[in-house]
């Protein structure tokens, strides 16, 4: 699977996750021991990681979804953000990858609130309640986005949030030259999400640009 990361110069990007969203620890643990996998950059830089708990938290969040788990450092600040009730659905079919997340999971005290569903995603998110979600991070296989995308308006209240990693991709969606068909489904799918009248929306220049969406 191709990676992309932050669009921002390297020093500017440096300065803010080295110095500003940075991780504990244990968020630290997960980072290096991810980040020796052959696709280890797939991982979300630490500011991805602190806006999703930020948001989760400012919109007192106990329902969550994330589509596309791998290694679980995204789970982590989510479920971290979410009161102790709080329930985060994750949706992944890699075993192996979600594995590598899982005693961090423990150690950090969030295993109880995380749901990790082992499945394609769009078969677990038929099985969820219409409006049962508060808050979705979509960051899986982008041919699907579109497909995440409407399965998360069916499911996330008025007034939730549906985010989306990678929407810049690299900046390739804002050149008009590249044609392969994974920039054009991100590219179409910004457009489409920026006409959405069931959402407002901005895409946010943060790492690999993060579509942040509020159901209507
Ligand atoms: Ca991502």
């Amino acid at each position: 699977m191709r990676t992309k990361s932050s669009i921002t110069a390297e020093p500017v990007a440096r300065y803010v996750i080295e110095k500003i969203t940075v991780d504990t620890a244990l968020e630290r643990r997960l980072r290096t021991e991810t980040e020796k996998l052959s696709n280890g950059g797939m991982i979300s830089g630490s500011d991805v990681g602190r806006l999703l708990g930020v948001l989760a938290q400012s919109i007192g969040a106990q329902r969550a979804l994330e589509i596309g788990t791998f290694t679980g450092y995204t789970a982590l600040m989510i479920a971290q953000a979410l009161p102790p009730d709080g329930r985060l659905i994750c949706c992944d079919v890699s075993d192996e990858w979600t594995r590598i997340g899982r005693p961090y999971w423990n150690e950090a005290g969030v295993t109880s609130k995380i749901d990790l569903r082992l499945a394609p995603a769009l078969e677990t998110l038929r099985g969820l309640e219409a409006g049962s979600i508060d808050f979705a991070f979509i960051d899986a296989d982008k041919m699907n986005y579109d497909n995440y995308y409407e399965a998360c308006m069916k499911l996330v209240r008025p007034g939730g949030l549906i985010l989306l990693d990678n929407m810049l991709w690299g900046g390739d969606v804002a050149d008009s030259a590249v044609r392969d068909e994974t920039t054009v489904a991100l590219r179409n799918l910004n457009a489409k999400i920026a006409a959405d009248s069931r959402v407002t929306s901005v895409l946010m220049t943060v790492g690999d640009g993060v579509m942040l969406c509020r159901r209507k």
